[in-house]
């Protein structure tokens, strides 16, 4: 390494951010929202993608999503007034045309373009009305010069927050970047290159000067795809530092002790098993049988349960609380959202109040008086299981004697809030045992980097008589068509979803559009009864629309993704996405979940905006010739190749910064045999990899 100047400073790790130039309290609280508290912190705070401003884009290659930098001739400006004032600009380059779209503007503004004027724009592509458009793009007048809209370089865009801008977390990386430079704070490079694959041994200082400031000459398109070294160099390093973690929790977990819960052959869980109107698959007894294994031996299980959407995982997961509850001890079960807490409340309390086992909901939204009370009943061990969200690992719930943790979704949490429950229960060398449950189909190599320090079960059959969900890919030109197929369900006394996806930027937006669309739908479905529900109802209001529909009374849902995870209605057997094109398959896959769930064939379709962009057409190619998990899995992977658009790095298995376990899976055998020896010969480096991409949220000493 290059030698260094006596450093002034202390190393980056323990340098504040409030040593950066205009930090001060305020802005260093926004920072710690993006768990940034040292210089370090901010110098692994890796850019999420890039634009790119280096050329300019033939306009007929355009394609929705994208951002670009077009260069153009106006060819025709024009005022409309619909339900909303614009002023629409048509800009052609020789090769396709392309609409910029304002609503903000004045004369002044809307004078500035002429026919026969050349600019540039840069903005993101979407689908309008008539094509492709760009609402409010960057603007270059003058396209001679150099130019604000192109600046001819990558432009790093970061995860940022409220009140913190690009522009400032740009300037602040800057200036932590040029520290290191000047060793003002060292930061030493703890992995040993010999560790590192060949072709990647770029020097840690380096790789990140080059991701967040690729000077010019950069392999841009090597950059965008995530295949430049300096990336996969830190992308290694990042899987690396989670391999450890993984290591680690694993051999603190083993040293823990755990209760034993005995098989008892009439037990609760006996019990409940055949009382249910139904017979558990195979699967479901296999994995059951897993299960209890672990739970009868004397160290904390840490089982993953992997199984499609409609396998059957929960009541994998109540047959597990009742072995702990029939053994004296208590069930905690988190599960992502609001919605699907409730619903796993309603089905532990339907299956276990006969077998006299009281089940409470721990909601954050609760009455102080209600809240009381079932902490209370929790605390003195009168309440068996608990079913909340997080809120269930609050400082104020405490429980008389937890012997299992159920994670619903896993996906949905991170490896932080995973640990803090399970840090509840954890009294002196005792911990309870862990039961994770994830509908994400993972390959196995995956598996092991995101889950290393768990056991793998899978319930890789669905109950009998699922006919597979039919699916169709429908242009929202044919909606009447789909109207006439919602009535005709509807008639025949069974119950559908109307799913509106993320076609505004905004939360807030997005469930005005759902109160819109269920204001329409209402209006051409005379003697349908319609319900809506989005994230930003009341919650008692939620509970309310999922009651009725779950009864029947309505039979027209409209909703937000807020239906993505678990909600289980098996009467509803149609359901119907809109701007289907706009979803990955993952999340395309869990919706369809919602369907399918009992016996009537059911059906789904996916309707699209016109035109369609390759991998969007293929993505929906694939919903409509599979609805095996796995399948879609190995086919998401496949379309994840290098060509498609960044920001896919979130695949719901990791919070990573800058690796993509699709992605940079060919690193995965390395980073396993790098694991291993770093943990062996050097300790103190893993601790310090772990700590830089990890963080600190992980206290693994008192787990
Ligand atoms: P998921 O694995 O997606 O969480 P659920 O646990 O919600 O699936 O189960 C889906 C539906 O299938 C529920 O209505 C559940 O009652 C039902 N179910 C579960 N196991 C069986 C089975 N062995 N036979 C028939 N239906 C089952
Ligand atoms: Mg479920």
């Amino acid at each position: 390494m290059t030698a260094r100047p006596a450093t002034a400073g202390a190393a980056a790790r323990r340098t504040p951010v409030t040593a950066l130039r205009g930090v001060g309290p305020a802005l260093a609280e926004r920072l710690a929202r993006l768990r940034i508290g040292s210089v370090q912190d901010l110098l692994f705070h890796l850019p999420l993608r890039y634009q790119d401003r280096t050329r300019f884009h033939p306009i007929g290659s355009l394609r929705p999503r994208a951002e670009a930098l077009v260069r153009g001739t106006v060819e025709h400006v024009e005022q409309v007034q619909r339900r909303r004032r614009a002023l629409l600009v048509t800009l052609a380059d020789g090769t396709g045309w392309l609409v910029l779209r304002f609503f903000h503007f004045n004369l002044r503004f809307a004078r500035r373009f002429q026919r026969g004027q050349s600019l540039q724009a840069f903005g993101e592509v979407r689908a309008g009305p008539t094509g492709l458009e760009m609402v409010h793009p960057e603007l270059e007048f003058d396209p001679a010069g150099q130019t604000a809209a192109g600046t001819g370089r990558l432009t790093p865009v970061y995860p940022a927050t409220e009140g913190l801008t690009q522009r400032t977390l740009q300037r602040l990386v800057a200036e932590a970047l040029e520290g290191l430079r000047k060793g003002r704070w060292p930061l030493p490079d703890r992995l040993p290159p010999a560790l590192l694959p060949e072709g990647l041994r770029v020097p840690l200082e380096e790789a990140l000067g080059l991701v967040h400031a690729p000077p010019p000459g950069t392999d841009v398109a090597a950059l965008l795809e995530g295949s430049h070294p300096a990336r996969r160099r830190l992308a290694f390093e990042e899987l690396l530092a989670h391999q450890l973690a993984m290591v680690r929790l694993r051999c603190l977990a083993r040293r823990h002790r755990a209760p034993s819960f005995p098989a008892r052959p009439a037990g609760l869980a006996e019990r409940f098993l055949a009382s249910l109107p139904f017979e558990p698959t195979p699967a479901q007894r296999r994995v059951v049988g897993e299960i209890f294994a672990d739970l009868q031996r004397p160290v904390p299980m840490l089982r993953l349960v992997q199984g499609d959407v409609g396998s059957g995982k929960t009541v994998v997961a109540a047959a597990a609380c009742l072995r702990a509850v029939e053994a004296g001890f208590q069930a905690a079960v988190m599960a992502p959202t609001e919605l699907l807490a409730e619903q796993h409340h309603g089905a532990f309390h339907r299956w276990m109040a006969p077998l006299g086992v009281a089940v409470v909901r721990v909601s954050g939204r609760q009455s102080a008086a209600g809240r009381r009370a079932v902490r209370e009943a929790l605390e003195t061990g009168r309440a068996a299981v608990a079913v909340g969200t997080h809120a269930l690992f609050q400082e104020a719930v405490r429980f008389a004697r937890l012997g299992l943790v159920v994670v619903d979704e896993q996906h949905r949490f991170g490896v932080h809030q995973r640990l803090a429950l399970r840090r509840k229960g954890t009294e002196g060398a005792t911990a309870p045992h862990q039961l994770i449950m994830t509908a994400t189909p993972i390959p196995r190599t995956l598996a092991m980097t995101a889950y290393g320090d768990l056991d793998y079960s899978v319930i890789d059959e669905l109950p009998p008589g699922r006919a597979p969900v039919q699916t169709v890919v429908v242009p929202d030109t044919r909606r009447d068509e789909v109207l006439e197929r919602v009535s005709r369900a509807c008639a025949a006394g069974r119950q559908a979803y109307w799913v509106c996806t993320l076609v505004e930027e905004s939360e807030a937006l997005q469930c005005q559009a759902a109160e819109e669309t269920a204001r329409r739908l209402a209006e051409a479905l005379p003697g349908i009864s319609v319900g809506l529900v989005h994230g930003r109802m009341p919650p008692a209001e939620k509970d309310r629309v999922m009651g009725a529909f779950k009864e029947g009374a309505i039979q027209l849902l409209v909703a937000t993704t807020v239906i993505e995870v678990g909600v289980d209605v098996p009467n509803a057997s149609l359901m119907i996405i809109e701007n289907a094109e706009r979803l990955g398959l993952a999340q395309l896959h869990q919706l369809r979940g919602r369907v399918g769930r009992g016996r009537a064939r059911s059906a789904c379709v996916l309707l699209y905006r016109p035109p369609l962009s390759e991998v969007a057409r293929r993505r929906l190619q694939a919903m409509r010739g599979t609805t095996d998990g796995f399948e879609i899995a190995r086919i998401d992977l496949e379309l994840r190749g290098p060509g498609e658009v960044l920001g896919t790095r979130q695949t719901g298995l990791l919070d990573l910064r800058v690796a993509d376990v699709l992605r940079d899976h060919d690193l995965l055998p390395e980073v396993g045999r790098a694991a291993h020896s770093l943990s062996r010969a050097d300790p103190p480096a893993a601790e310090a990899l772990i700590e830089r991409w990890v963080g600190e949220g992980v206290h693994f000493g008192e787990v």
